[in-house]
């Protein structure tokens, strides 16, 4: 089955190449699909073989463990990467990235979602993670999502008014995001630029864009703002290894070279457990942590 795959194989890949963080291990079958059909191909080679499967879209939410990740990688950034614009909808493939996909809605004037400029991401990342900025989330825009069972049958996501969670769209566990229907707002493209340059440079004032990271490591407790927890804790500048907590935004770790996986894991304890003594709050990964 493997041997179907038109897209790439790959054996031992680095995923370090494919992460934010530059931080991850080898994947012991790394499969960059050209189409549906690989990704079935490669989700049936896994189930026949009991291998588990783990999708990475742009890898900007991805923590990877030094050793790898055992199993089949699916990597989508690239493949599925088509957006077909249909009056004030686009059907949009799981590997377009959503900065290129702002974009050229926004030269249709259609925007409504450049709220969400600057986020790094893959249109399946985004629905897996509920992308979102302080005044919106993909979620909003989402009128259908596509995605893939196991066993590589097809199914339909559909959202249904005021039935959103905050913070995910509900895909199966396992399951492979492809696609989604996606509504836009018309809107003058002028005001859809002016709007993003404030955006990007807000969100370039406040965050390490410069350096590897992989954004928010902590989500927002409820009713709070875990930013505001770990700025009260002090641990800006606090380095383990080759890792950060950025001296620009307490959420974020950023990787100052030669970071590995255990160094980040050793800042996220220490941030964890001064929050924890300090609020009695339990703070939750916004981070994927995946592999060995
Ligand atoms: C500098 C920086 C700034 C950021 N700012 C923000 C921000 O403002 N707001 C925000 O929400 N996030 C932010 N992030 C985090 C990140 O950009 C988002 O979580 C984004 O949605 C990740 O998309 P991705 O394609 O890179 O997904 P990945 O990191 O590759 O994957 C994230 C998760 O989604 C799963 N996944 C990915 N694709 C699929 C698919 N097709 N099917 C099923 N599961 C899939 C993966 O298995 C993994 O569990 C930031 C990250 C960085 C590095």
């Amino acid at each position: 089955m493997l041997g179907e795959i038109r897209g790439e194989v790959r054996f031992k890949e680095q995923l370090s190449y494919h992460t934010s963080l530059r931080i991850g291990g080898p994947a012991d079958i790394f499969v960059v699909p050209q189409d549906f059909d690989d990704i079935r191909h490669a989700l049936q080679f896994a189930e026949r073989e009991q291998l588990p499967v783990a999708v990475v879209g742009g890898g900007n939410n991805l923590l990877v463990g030094d050793r790898g990740v055992r199993g089949v990688v699916l990597r989508l950034e690239g493949a599925l990467g088509r957006a077909e614009f249909h009056g004030e909808e686009a059907v949009v493939g799981a590997g377009v990235s959503l900065s290129s996909l702002i974009r050229t809605a926004a030269a249709q004037h259609l925007g409504g979602i450049e709220c969400l400029v600057g986020i790094p991401a893959t249109i399946g990342g985004a629905l897996a993670m509920n992308a979102r900025s302080a005044d919106g989330s993909i979620a909003d825009f989402v009128s259908a999502a596509y995605f893939l069972h196991p066993d590589g049958t097809l199914g339909e996501y559909k959202p249904g008014h005021g039935s959103i969670a905050p913070r995910a769209l509900h895909f199966p566990p396992g399951s492979v995001v492809v696609g989604c229907r996606l509504r836009f707002t018309r809107r003058p493209f002028a005001e859809i630029q002016r709007d993003m340059r404030q955006r990007l440079k807000s969100k370039k004032s406040t965050q390490p864009l410069a350096l590897a990271s992989a954004g928010s490591i902590w989500k927002d407790p409820p009713n709070d703002s875990a930013l505001r927890l770990l700025e009260k804790v002090g641990l800006r500048g606090k380095r383990i290894g080759g890792a950060e907590i950025s001296t620009k935004h307490a959420n974020f770790i950023v990787n100052r070279g030669g970071a590995g996986s255990a160094d980040i894991i050793g800042l996220m304890e220490l941030a964890r457990d001064r929050v924890h003594a300090q609020f009695g709050v339990t703070l939750e990964p916004e981070i994927r942590i995946v592999g060995e």
